[in-house]
């Protein structure tokens, strides 16, 4: 369902000599009327050229043989030497086109100049090389045979018929598995290799274009600087109604196939009716919400009627003629091939062709009855019209306005065409088949909804996919892991099976090695349906106001005035920027996600009903790999958040470390509290946000994690933290402003520990003087903080409890990070003793020299005689960064 022209421009051949006017001094003051004189000689010879390739092309596709074949690829290679000469000729003549006056003379060139500098873009050699690398990947893709399930030495099955039927209508989950895995490894693995080449490739001929790689080559066809954010903001727009449809599919297929959903949410890819679960109308019969009630499916009506694929043209031709639309000419119904012919090989893919010439449009589709095939013949036949709407255009703007338009042509009308309404009309829905009833309404709706909602997020995905390939964010040793990310994040399914680096999963969707960007078909589906809206406006068969005039039910037929709205929007090709032409369709200028939203309404009503009495939230759990980029994400967020508290806090204490008063006190409790309150919000965060962190990978990501979610005190409630950080300023308060009598001067009071009693300690040899310096120090400053420190265990353990540890001394051992460290310290002890008691030993003896009657036979040293007040006291008490050395 392609439409040819892009191919058929880029297949421009050159048969035989060619000129160009070149441009003569006596004009040179009027430049751009010679660039008009050339541009028409352009398109009278291109168009001529185009004109070949087409036929040649058309040969291969309706009769398959090594002479078409060879005469195709031969013109293609002869084209770019074409293109090459064309574009060398204008670089030469027209050096100051951009600054042309006429803006259509210089969009000319701009759209020139990308088909002609990708055609030279690569040396000769190169550019075969490229060829025969795509051609190798479709080949991988067309050529590819798969085993059967039922006997697995039989392999022969191809995509097309024999996957997709079963894909379609199997209901058995091992059957379908064993189809899905066969294609994805059989397509896919032999892809890869390619891959990272032909992105290379891809991304120089973009470079040499001037575009920064060729995902922006692809999007430029847009001309809009923000496009990808718009698509993504139309996604986000969608996303809530889709989770809803999701949701309830997966619902109905847990009935169905109930041992393969877990709880993460996700549907199993293999389940929806698709190879690529891109659309999933073909599991309408599970999941029809009023089976009982009529489903809008006329291929028994048309067989019965004696339907031709001929027949079903003309149905498409007389609704587009009955707008006023342009009728298909002589040529198409003498050319076309509309039927799977008996005696050749054809390429079947659907496709609508414009031969360059203004008279000779063809379709080429191996039509079968079917009410499938009457959409895709109204598709087809859009893309037609919008050929025959441009016909007058010169060469270069005879394309859509954007791809996305060209796509969504035939769908619109298609929109009126499948209506029960419509169908009713032209007699292929029974007359007394009752269609305005609710059940049968949401019936109608979700089977439109299982083709064009469903396909929304794959729709955006494959492109978003390459994209990000293209512009180096995805390495190839994660080509595989970043489909799957994006699948489970914008379609919420899962591979059946085991996947790795070895395979290549989107290779084994068609685009991705036949290097077609994709994007335009998401466009389409949004973008149909504001021209739906404003055509049903235009023709009075839509009123939001009145309930009996639903947009769902509104068709267009016969319609004038809708017809001419749409004319004139595809008469411009793309002549002008899209939004231009979107405004002449729809009064509006940008895409639009209200319209669809509109026309599903009423089934988005019933489906969050529906999930609500099921007990469905919509939704599914993002991956495990998600979650760790994002904690990697949070994390580098936080540190700088941290940095900032961290600060503040030191601050603080510093202030009031150096300077004890009643305000600094305030100020440094109240940062504390504050600083509490904020990790353990953070600790909150974390483990709502990634409540399996302990599951992650990666082991430095685990640790962090760990870190934040170990909070100590702060884990206390704001109370008790209150309460906990008073007795510890209180007792370091206590112990730094305690002061002790002298013993000389019985009426000083004022000693310090430091400097004067460290010093007293230090110097004196007083037995007597020091035995009073380390009875008063110890009674005055340990003595009154007892209880306070009793109460401090209590709380202190109560704290360690709350982070899961039995008491306060195993939350310490925890930043030693090891299970042993209490034995590894007693062991390391141990084997410092005997060095200690030698040590002990010899000063106890000397010390018996000047203290000999403080000594008796325990050969225990009295505590006041070793120069030392306390030992060593760690506090680092408040703030998990800030350590204080004795
Ligand atoms: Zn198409």
């Amino acid at each position: 369902m392609e439409w040819r022209v892009a191919a058929i421009i880029s297949l421009w051949l050159i048969a035989g000599a060619y000129s160009f006017p070149s441009v003569s001094d006596s004009f040179e003051n009027d430049l751009e009327s010679q660039a008009r004189l050339f541009l028409a000689e352009y398109d009278r010879q291109s168009s001529e050229k185009c004109f070949n390739a087409a036929n040649a092309n058309w040969n291969y596709a309706t009769d398959i043989r090594d002479e078409t074949e060879k005469i195709k690829l031969q013109k293609s290679l002869e084209n770019s030497k074409f293109q090459k000469e064309a574009w060398k000729n204008i670089t030469i003549q027209f050096k100051t086109r951009e600054n042309f006056q006429d803006p259509v003379l210089v969009r000319t060139f701009k759209k020139i100049a990308i088909i002609g500098t990708s055609a030279s873009a690569l040396p000769e050699e190169r550019l075969k090389e490229f060829k025969q690398l795509q051609n190798t990947m479709s080949k991988i893709y067309s050529t590819a045979k798969t085993c059967a399930y039922e006997d697995v030495t039989e392999c022969n099955l191809s995509l097309d018929p024999d996957l997709t039927k079963i894909m379609k209508e199997s209901r058995d989950e091992q059957q379908l598995r064993h189809a899905w895995k066969e294609w994805h490894d059989k397509v896919g693995v032999p892809i890869r290799q390619y891959y990272k080449p032909y992105v290379d490739f891809s991304n120089e001929i973009a470079k040499t274009n001037n575009f920064s790689d060729a995902g922006a080559f692809w999007l430029r066809e847009y001309e809009s600087e923000t496009f990808k954010e718009e698509i993504e903001q139309l996604w986000q727009t969608l996303k809530p109604f889709y989770q809803q449809m999701h949701a309830y599919v997966r619902a109905k297929l847990r009935d169905t196939y109930g041992d393969q959903f877990t709880e993460d949410g996700l549907i199993p890819a293999h389940l929806l009716g698709n190879m690529w679960a891109q659309s999933w109308e073909n599991i309408y019969s599970l999941v029809v919400p009023f089976p009982e009630k009529t489903s809008i499916d006329v291929t028994e009506q048309m067989k019965q009627q004696g339907y031709t694929p001929l027949k079903m043209f003309q149905v498409s031709d007389e609704f587009f003629t009955s707008l006023g639309l342009i009728p298909m000419p002589p040529e198409f119904w003498k050319e076309s091939l509309l039927e799977k012919p008996n005696d050749r090989e054809v390429v079947c893919h659907a496709s609508a062709w414009d031969f360059c010439n203004r008279k000779d449009f063809r379709i080429k589709q191996c039509t079968v009855v079917t009410t499938e095939d009457l959409i895709t013949v109204h598709h087809e036949m859009g893309h037609v019209q919008y050929y025959l709407q441009y016909k007058d255009q010169p060469l270069i703007f005879r394309r859509g306005a954007n791809p996305g338009f060209h796509e969504a042509v035939g769908d619109t009308l298609a929109l009126s065409v499948i209506t029960p309404k419509h169908l009713k009309e032209i007699g292929l829905l029974d007359d007394s088949t009752p269609i305005d009833d609710y059940e049968t309404s949401i019936n109608f709706l979700l089977s439109m909804a299982l083709e064009k909602i469903a396909f929304l997020p794959f729709g955006y995905l494959i492109d978003k996919y390459r994209w990000d390939i293209f512009d180096g964010t995805v390495e190839p040793s994660n080509y595989n892991a970043h489909w799957w990310k994006l699948r489970r994040e914008y379609q919420g399914i899962k591979p059946p099976v085991e996947r790795s680096e070895e395979n290549f999963d989107a290779g084994a969707k068609y685009h991705v090695p036949a290097d077609v960007e994709y994007l335009r078909y998401f466009v389409s589906k949004v973008i149909q349906f504001q021209f739906h809206r404003s055509l049903c406006l235009e023709a009075g068969q839509y009123d939001p106001e009145d309930p009996r005039k639903p947009l769902h039910n509104c068709d267009i037929y016969r319609s004038k005035a809708a017809g001419s709205k749409l004319a004139a929007g595809l008469a411009m090709g793309s002549s002008r920027p899209w939004p231009e032409a979107m405004k002449v369709m729809t009064g509006q200028d940008k895409m639009d996600a209200s319209a669809i939203r509109e026309y599903f309404k009423p089934l988005e009503d019933w489906l969050i009903l529906q999930n609500a009495k099921l007990a469905q939230p919509p939704g599914w759990q993002k991956s495990t790999n998600d979650l760790e980029s994002e904690a990697h994400s949070y994390l580098v967020e936080l540190d700088q958040l941290s940095s900032q508290k961290c600060y503040e806090s030191s601050v603080a204490e510093w202030a009031y470390a150096t300077d004890i008063n009643d305000e600094n006190e305030k100020v440094k409790l109240e940062l504390s509290l504050d600083s509490a309150k904020f990790s353990k919000e953070i600790s909150q965060n974390v483990t709502a946000t990634f409540p399996l962190w302990r599951e992650f990978k990666d082991p430095d990501l685990v640790r962090k994690l760990k870190k934040i979610t170990i909070l100590g005190a702060a884990r206390l409630p704001d109370d008790q933290f209150k309460k906990y950080a008073q007795l510890e300023t209180d007792m370091t308060k206590h112990y730094s402003t305690t002061t002790i009598c002298s013993f000389k001067y019985k009426e000083t009071c004022n000693l310090s520990l430091e400097p004067e009693l460290t010093k007293i300690m230090r110097e004196s040899r007083n037995e007597e003087e020091l035995r009073h310096v380390w009875t008063e120090w110890h009674d005055k400053s340990g003595g009154p903080i007892k209880q306070t420190y009793k109460k401090f265990v209590e709380i202190s353990n109560q704290a360690a409890k709350l982070n899961d540890f039995n008491d306060t001394g195993a939350l310490w051992l925890n930043s030693y990070e090891s299970e042993t460290f209490k034995d590894d310290v007693e062991e390391l002890w141990q084997t410092l003793k005997p060095l200690y008691q030698q040590i002990h030993a010899y000063v106890r003896a000397k010390l018996r020299n000047v203290y000999g009657d403080q000594f008796s036979d325990d050969g225990l040293i009295p505590a006041h005689l070793l120069d030392i007040v306390v030992n060593a006291e760690e506090l680092c008490l408040a703030s998990f960064l800030k350590f204080e050395f004795k």
